[in-house]
């Protein structure tokens, strides 16, 4: 295993609970580092192309609406096995599957509005990085 960074997206179902240090405590008591982070609303453009992979899934217009509805924060998460670390503390998209202790069986109210993003690999996770920090920006 290596020192990985990967990028997380507390979602704007998590934000409007006030759920941002409790999302927070679960990354840091599971070993990974906050090494940057912002609180921003998105445009609809920046929403557009970050998902822009989705764009021909059904549910792809709902989601832009969905991540420009309220705040969201945008993370760099640092430490061991990063990216499959993160997805780990995530859970399952669906929370109904998700396993127990998972930000999403605790935290989520939806398969859409399911409280956090991770990026899915270390190529993906580079470049969702570089989407939203630049490098002076994060600190490990
Ligand atoms: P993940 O976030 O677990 O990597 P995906 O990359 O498949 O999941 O999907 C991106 C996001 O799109 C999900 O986190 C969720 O917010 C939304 N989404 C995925 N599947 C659905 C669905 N069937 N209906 C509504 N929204 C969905
Ligand atoms: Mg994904």
């Amino acid at each position: 295993m290596a020192k990985e960074r990967t990028l997380s997206i507390i979602k704007p179902d998590a934000t409007k609970r006030n759920l941002t240090g409790k999302i927070n405590t679960k990354f840091e008591d599971n070993g990974l580092r906050i090494v940057a982070q912002k609180r921003m609303l998105l445009t609809k453009s920046e929403a557009e192309a970050f998902y822009a992979v989705h764009k021909e899934r059904p549910f792809y217009n709902d989601l832009v609406s969905f991540m420009i509805s309220g705040p969201v924060v945008v993370q760099v998460l640092e430490g061991e096995d990063a990216v499959a670390k993160n997805r780990k503390i995530m859970g399952a998209t669906n929370p109904a599957a998700a396993e127990e202790g998972t930000i999403r069986k605790e935290f989520a109210e939806s398969v859409e509005a399911n409280s956090v993003h991770g990026s899915d690999s270390l190529e993906n996770a580079a470049k969702e990085i570089n989407f939203f920090f630049s490098e002076t920006e994060i600190v490990g």
